[in-house]
């Protein structure tokens, strides 16, 4: 059976008990959390490893700890990226840190594990996404998993182009 769409259009009833009206829309992102209540962003390459710093762990550490591999479709194949881990109503992990997440994963809503309440743990080294998305903005206007494809593309090609010129 396919999965069903998530329910990313906010005319969606399903939405209603988590997104409530914008009471401003104007002023785009005011910290109401919603994102980080649902859907964490991903980071763009190398931003994982300065959270790790913000939070003071070896980065293998604070992968196993928090965050998860996420995938992603997009026009140039999928690609995979870190994000941080989503827990579920009951305080649990939705799939366990340090692993790849499974096909339901980005269908499920869970908070994100570095969402406090009132503010985000690693604020000044929170993922590209979570810095770049307004959930007022029109669709187009938010950063695309292709634009996020890219920057882990060209990351990964130049890490191949400097493995390459050290066998030299
Ligand atoms: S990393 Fe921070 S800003 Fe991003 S979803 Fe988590 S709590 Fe929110």
């Amino acid at each position: 059976m396919a999965a069903p769409d998530p329910p990313h259009d906010r005319n969606d009833p399903a939405w209603d008990h988590i997104d409530p009206d914008h009471p401003e829309p104007w002023k785009g992102c005011i910290r109401r959390g919603l994102c980080c209540m649902s859907n964490p962003g991903w980071f763009a390459p190398g931003e994982a490893e300065k959270a790790a710093e913000v939070m003071g762990m070896e980065m293998a550490d604070f992968v196993n700890a928090f965050l998860v591999v996420d995938h992603a479709k997009t026009t140039i194949g999928v690609i995979e990226g870190f994000v941080p881990a989503k827990m579920g109503p009951g305080g649990d992990h939705v799939e366990t840190p340090g692993t790849k997440t499974g096909p339901s994963y980005k269908f499920t809503q869970g908070r994100c594990v570095f969402y406090t309440g009132t503010g985000c743990l690693i604020y000044e080294a929170r993922p590209f996404e979570c810095t770049r998305y307004a959930c007022t903005n029109m669709p187009e206007d938010n950063p695309s998993r292709l634009e996020l494809a890219m920057l882990w593309l060209q990351a990964h090609d130049a890490t191949v182009e400097a493995s390459q010129d050290s066998a030299d």
